[in-house]
């Protein structure tokens, strides 16, 4: 399965589609090579989460 990320750098914000098993890692955006964190589920933030309630 496949799904789509958007590269962080404002000037680029390309989509990206990127696979499964890319959860959680970082891909380089193939225009700019802006390093892309993978979310590992969908809608879930990359990675930060604090155990701070809110
Ligand atoms: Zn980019």
């Amino acid at each position: 399965m496949v799904f789509a990320v958007r590269c962080p750098n404002p000037s680029c914000q390309k989509f990206m589609l990127v696979e499964d098993h890319q959860k959680g890692k970082v891909v380089p955006c193939l225009l700019c090579k802006t390093a892309i964190r993978v979310a590992k589920g969908p809608g879930d933030p990359p990675e930060k989460k604090s155990p701070a309630k809110k």
